[in-house]
């Protein structure tokens, strides 16, 4: 009989970004839930993959150098998930570290509005392990803890979201600059859950097929926010346009899969290709 492949997970974040499991927490639980191919791709910072690297060395984990780009285009956020080692390349943290630094002074924003809406929270009291990579999550948990909102996604439905009275938008890599950085590179880079992304879906493609020019690799097609039918289209147009299949969790915390979130390994169950995809995906990475 066929050994069965262990699950995999390309999309995962940790306590270096807006994660709440330290990278030995996050691998430690992928062990436990049989992922046995790992990325860590935290939002705009590669600082936990040293961390993520020694444990999963322990644990007979592959781990997978990761990064997620967050980039803009006219008024969506695009996010882009980078691979292999070029993810430690300089002109890249360069690139993230620019945007990085405008996390805090948002952040501050935010606090201030909320301050203003009846609900003071110190920047102490966001549990952060690098101020400099703050974020919403951030926000909306320390809301919870101080009892001012049920859960992280009343946070976000009330106060947080675009269109709320706590919003405050931030400052994000341009779309386009950021492929072309990557493709010039050579980076293995893809779109991470364009279902996320607000475009009609013409001009998704339309999009696509540019970056896609310019050194776009991949789409992420398994994604807890597509739907399965939508999760196939994606993946049949990837297939068919020379494009890399990629699937993850988007993993951020224990118990709180979402319309956004997953548990770690979750979307190996209804890859249909997983074996072959992954395959051309790691020789890609290298
Ligand atoms: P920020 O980087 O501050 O713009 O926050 C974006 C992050 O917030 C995303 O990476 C998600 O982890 C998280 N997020 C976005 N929307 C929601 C939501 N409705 N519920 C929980 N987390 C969310
Ligand atoms: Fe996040
Ligand atoms: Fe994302
Ligand atoms: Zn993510």
């Amino acid at each position: 009989m066929k050994k069965p492949l262990l699950k995999v997970d390309f999309h995962t974040h940790t306590t270096y970004s807006d994660g709440r499991l330290t990278p030995e927490r996050l691998i430690s639980r992928a062990k436990n839930l049989g992922v046995g191919t790992l990325a860590v791709t935290d939002h705009d910072t590669t600082a936990g993959l040293k961390e993520a690297r020694i444990f999963a060395e322990q644990s007979g984990i592959h781990l997978v150098d990761g990064i997620e780009i967050s980039c803009r285009q006219g008024d969506t956020s695009v996010h882009l998930l980078v691979y292999g080692s070029k993810v430690f390349n300089e002109r890249l943290l360069q690139f993230v570290q620019n945007f990085r630094e405008k996390k805090l002074g948002r952040v501050e924003r935010i606090l201030e509005k909320l301050h203003v809406l009846g609900f003071p929270i110190s920047l102490e009291e966001l549990d952060a392990v690098d101020y400099e990579n703050l974020g919403r999550p951030h926000i909306g948990r320390a809301m919870v803890r101080k009892g001012y909102v049920q859960s992280l996604s009343e946070a976000f439905a009330k106060y947080l979201s675009p269109g709320r009275l706590a919003y405050v938008p931030r400052e994000e890599a341009d779309t386009q600059e950021a492929v072309r950085l990557l493709g010039e590179i050579g980076a293995v880079c893809a779109v991470a859950h364009p279902g996320q992304i607000r475009m009609e879906q013409g001009e998704l493609f339309k999009n696509i097929k540019h970056w896609q020019s310019l050194g776009l690799c991949g789409i992420e097609c398994y994604h807890p926010c597509h739907e399965d039918r939508l999760a196939e289209f994606y993946a049949s147009y990837a297939k068919e346009n020379n494009l890399l299949v990629l699937g993850g969790s988007d993993f951020h915390e224990i118990g709180a899969s979402d319309s956004k979130h997953g548990e770690l390994g979750d979307q190996s169950g209804r890859w249909k290709n997983l074996e072959e995809d992954v395959q051309q995906l790691l020789t890609r990475i290298g």
